[in-house]
């Protein structure tokens, strides 16, 4: 990524996706879209996308990385891709979690849904997405436990985290750089 050193703070951008992150952050993305660049950044990290283009590969892709990883968590009833998934907190994905009431018992339902835009994507993302909705099937809230959980199971999470966005932000300017 670039880096600019005469960063003012007059003019920080409204970036969607961004918006967690701190205005240098912010000047530096700000940047690659004047200068067209955001693509040119993504593919040369990320060249190239998996093929996981199913439901039935995506449930066996995060069933592995649930086993592997947090083993004693609650089950998983679907997996699947979902089209109506565009926006934040979900361009990522949704996990939903149904409870209701059975004969006499409560009966918890765990879903994880992933955007179906992520079925065209680099390996890194969809992990991230995958890893970022297993993580809420312990911790609901997105605080430090949550983030350690993430970082357990895919260490370099939150860079991750920051290219999936930047990815959204590529994705909203200028289109599809995958295809
Ligand atoms: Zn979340």
């Amino acid at each position: 990524m670039p880096s600019k050193s005469n960063v003012t703070h007059s003019n920080i951008p409204k970036l969607k996706y961004l918006a967690a992150y701190s205005d240098q952050i912010k000047m530096q993305i700000n940047t690659m879209i004047e200068d067209k660049t955001l693509d040119q950044y993504l593919l040369k990290k990320y060249p190239t996308t998996h093929d996981m283009n199913n439901d039935k590969v995506l449930r066996s892709y995060v069933m592995s990385l649930k086993n592997q990883y947090i083993k004693k968590s609650a089950p998983l009833s679907q997996v699947k891709y979902d089209d109506k998934i565009h926006i934040i907190h979900n361009a990522l994905g949704l996990h939903t979690y149904v409870s209701r009431v059975q004969g006499n018992k409560l009966k918890s339902k765990h879903e994880i849904r992933i955007g179906s835009q992520f079925k065209k994507a680099p390996e890194a993302f969809l992990a991230m997405i995958v890893v970022h909705e297993l993580a809420h099937l312990k911790e609901k809230e997105h605080n430090k436990a949550f983030y350690k959980l993430c970082q357990s199971m895919l260490p370099n999470y939150h860079q991750l985290e920051l290219d999936l966005r930047i990815y959204l932000t590529q994705l909203e300017y200028f289109g599809a750089i995958y295809t």
